[in-house]
């Protein structure tokens, strides 16, 4: 019998435990994966600061969403991907770092991401104990969608496709990012970078990303920026919505994406919008944060104001292939800054807690 390795919090804030625990044979229509990378996301930081909604259960809770593998056992009657490609052991895997219920009224209509139905449980120490990626193996129950990498992208950039790539990608679909936009972006860190590659993938004709580090926003303009501001330079938000309405022309900006989790910044953000323009909020998940508003400032232009969190699965095929397209003029491989094995998921933790705050490092990869 196979074991495996599963980093647990029992305590938010405190250092991980590792587990052990035998690898279960996968369900008919599910399938095992081996972890080959496993991405540390803002959300995780959140979690294991203790800044998400749910208690630990007890004997913890299993870590990590973000991450890739390959098929380590593919369970009876599976022999595709959702697309009806077929893989095999060993072959690598994109799956969708959401649980949906398949059946509620949101799934049904194809927005899996907005689920209102139950989700699966991680709590550690119960069947079937892989349910997090910093792990060796991580368990795909029947039903949830797989997708076969494409040969042409290499693994460096693989582990923070199926939550920064996805979560991006998501929110500028659904503010209907077209040819010709103006695209504004607060953050540059993982999301920013995916954002505005994916913005310019989508036609936007100018990207315009504020960051306050200046490497930062040196890889922004790598990843396809038009114009980077600097908020240590421009240090106002009149400053800034200057700069933001000489860079548009006067006209603004038709979705502004809030990823840094600040909540002034949905604010400012509505103050770049043109008329009829969209401000995605994505980056302030940590609730009881808030800021005074002035709705008239809706009202003066028609502007929109959403939410977006995750992806509908059906975009990871769709991710993989803009990204093959870009492979040679977007630098995907420098997204993920630190790659720590497992064992030092304690390292790489207190690392990405003060790169955060102080550097220009924007990802940690987990490579068990
Ligand atoms: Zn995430
Ligand atoms: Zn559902």
């Amino acid at each position: 019998m196979t074991k495996g390795r599963v980093v647990v919090v029992k305590e938010y804030g405190k250092p991980f435990e590792i587990e052990e625990y035998e690898v279960p044979d996968p369900e008919p229509g599910g399938m095992i994966l081996k972890i080959t990378q496993a991405g540390i996301c803002g959300s995780d930081l959140h979690t294991w600061r203790g800044e998400a909604y749910a208690p630990i259960p007890p004997g913890g809770r299993v870590m990590g969403h973000e991450g890739t593998g390959v098929v380590a056992k593919l369970g009876a009657g599976v022999s595709t991907d959702s697309l009806g490609r077929p893989i095999k052991e060993g072959d690598r895997l994109m799956y969708a770092a959401i649980a949906p219920c398949n059946r509620c009224y949101q799934c049904i209509n194809g927005n899996e991401n907005w689920c209102s139905g139950a989700q699966a449980p991680r709590q550690a120490n119960t069947f079937p104990h892989f349910t997090g990626t910093y792990a060796d193996y991580y368990y795909i129950p029947a039903g949830r969608p797989v997708f076969a990498v494409p040969r042409e992208l290499p693994d460096e950039v693989l582990g923070f496709i199926n939550c920064a790539t996805g979560t991006v990608t998501e929110g500028l679909l659904r503010a209907g990012c077209k040819e010709g936009d103006y695209v504004v972006i607060q953050g540059a860190g993982g999301l920013g970078l995916n954002a505005t590659a994916m913005a310019k993938d989508m036609g936007a004709h100018k990207v315009i990303v504020l960051d306050r580090l200046a490497n930062r926003l040196q890889l922004a303009r790598e990843f396809g920026a038009d114009h980077t501001i600097d908020i240590t330079e421009y240090s106002t938000q009149d400053a800034r919505r200057e700069r933001i309405w000489d860079l548009t022309e006067g006209r603004g900006a038709n979705i502004v994406l809030e990823l840094v989790g600040r909540a002034e910044l949905l604010v400012e953000g509505i103050e770049y919008l043109a008329n009829g323009g969209t401000f995605v909020e994505i980056g302030n998940i940590v609730r009881g944060m808030t800021v005074e508003f002035d709705p008239s400032t809706l009202m003066m232009g028609a502007k929109r104001v959403m939410g977006s969190r995750m992806y509908r699965p059906a975009l990871l095929p769709e991710m993989m292939e803009r990204m093959v397209k870009n492979l040679e003029t977007v630098p995907y491989h420098k997204i993920v800054s630190n790659r720590y094995p497992l064992a030092d998921v304690n390292d790489a933790f207190r690392d990405a807690e003060w790169n955060e705050r102080q550097t220009a490092v924007s990802r940690g990869m987990l490579v068990p």
